[in-house]
């Protein structure tokens, strides 16, 4: 639950207070909001307790500026806004009743990895996604076959993207409803574990990028602020000295806390701290010998469990099991990859300007928000990127081939030794600082 939450406790200032809550749930009580009630305790309220969804609602009205009684409307239009999506998206009978053929689902696990995987030690459900084991091939087909499955149903998604947000709501409807009526609390959070262990430039892909800024759209409104934690697990070390440092100076504080980026030699040791050994799969230093873990190939985790006892999979074809694990060949850690990983997630963030939102006194004042921009994912960059990252290889190149020989006397040697030392410098600090503009945009987007 949001105010339980560990790492948001930290900063109670953020929190909505209970008399914000209070006038949420008497304002929807009024009899012209009895709809919208009715809907939230049928069909939007996690574990039993329609109360902490008005925590989410408020801490997102808080996100947007708004204090004292203006959280109240603030939070109902968030409620409006998941509904609509809810509507739209036909998500009640999604999860019974879903578009998606065995085919179907058997090219999204062959493409996206991902497993609903045990409790941490906190009691969180875990999902587990191996962004580097993200077969891209696979992916084009399935972005391909979802685009079938929109047109034939009138969606106005890709197939993909509903099967992940199918994903999400046996996550709220399935797991969550269990663990809370098991750990006797509402239990509306999750753990994610991020392995980025294969990440490469061939992640960088149009269908890829579709996929995540959709997928990030829809959540935010459909799950709003479900997220404990997430744990990048072998995270690029550009992307976690030198990326993530600068996106996070514009990202709300406790969004900042939510994440950690791991490198490969600390991954166990800092999972450990949040999992237990035999909740974890050994491709991630755990002991788990559930048949999945053994064959490392990630096909939902407990989704799957659950499919199968529901009866959902009785006419799928058993599959051949494909490891997953990324090929030792392919484990590069490019800029590329570090561009491919931090998009991943950066659609997540919330912005920054919401967190200087929450300062300002309870007086129901709304802050001045940071415009939108309409900036698209152009060309332009791509070109920028492709002429950065052959400065980079050109210049180390020439300094490379400049370690065996003796330094030069020649004042032209020197200059250009001292040159093109100088312009790898530029050449990279252009690249972080593309990096960074290019998920800003993202993030606004
Ligand atoms: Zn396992």
């Amino acid at each position: 639950m949001l105010r339980h939450d560990p790492i948001v406790r930290q900063y109670p200032q953020y929190l909505p207070s209970q008399d914000e809550v209070a006038s949420t749930r008497k304002l929807l009580l009024q009899t012209e909001n009895s709809k919208l009630w009715d809907e939230l305790c049928q069909h939007v309220q996690i574990g039993g307790d329609p109360d902490a969804v008005l925590w989410r609602f408020c801490w997102q009205a808080r996100q947007d500026g708004l204090c004292g009684h203006a959280v109240a409307q603030g939070a109902l239009e968030w409620l409006k806004n998941c509904l609509q999506a809810r509507t739209r998206l036909r998500m009640d009978s999604l999860l019974r009743e879903g578009p998606f053929n065995s085919e179907f689902r058997e090219l999204y696990f062959a493409a996206v990895p991902f497993s609903f995987h045990g409790i941490d030690r906190q009691g969180h459900p875990i999902v587990i996604n191996r962004y580097g084991s993200v077969d891209v091939a696979a992916f084009e087909r399935l972005w391909a076959a979802g685009e079938a499955v929109s047109e034939r149903n009138k969606l106005e998604v890709n197939g993909a993207v509903l099967f992940h947000l199918r994903a999400m709501e046996y996550l709220t409807k399935v797991v969550m409803a269990e663990e809370s009526e098991r750990q006797g609390r509402v239990v509306d959070r999750i753990l994610v574990i991020a392995d980025l262990d294969g990440l490469g430039m061939r992640h960088w892909n149009p269908a890829v990028k579709s996929f995540l800024k959709s997928v990030s759209q829809e959540s935010r409104n459909l799950f709003p602020e479900t997220m404990h934690a997430t744990m990048v697990a072998n995270a690029p070390w550009l992307l976690a000295k030198g990326v993530w440092p600068i996106v996070k100076m514009f990202l709300h504080v406790v969004t900042q806390d939510k994440f950690s980026f791991v490198s490969a030699h600390e991954v166990q040791a800092r999972l450990l701290e949040l999992v237990q050994s035999e909740s974890l799969p050994p491709y991630l230093g755990g002991s788990c010998r559930c048949a999945e873990c053994q064959s490392g190939n990630l096909r939902g985790g407990s989704m799957q469990t659950w499919e199968k006892a529901e009866g959902f999979l009785s006419a799928a074809p058993e599959r051949e099991a494909k490891p997953c694990l990324p090929a030792p060949a392919e484990r590069s850690r490019t800029l590329m990859a570090s561009l491919s990983a931090a998009e991943i997630f950066c659609g997540c963030f919330p912005r920054r300007s919401e967190q200087a939102a929450t300062s300002l006194e309870a007086n129901g004042r709304k802050s001045p928000r940071t415009p939108r921009k309409t900036v698209t994912w152009g060309s332009n960059l791509e070109d920028v990127r492709h002429i950065s990252s052959e400065a980079v290889v050109s210049g180390r190149i020439a300094y490379a081939s400049q370690q065996p020989r003796q330094r030069s006397t020649d004042d032209s040697t020197t200059w250009w030794d001292s040159t093109t030392r100088w312009l790898l410098v530029l050449a990279v600090i252009a690249i972080i600082a593309a990096v960074a503009a290019e998920l800003l945009l993202v993030i606004y987007l």
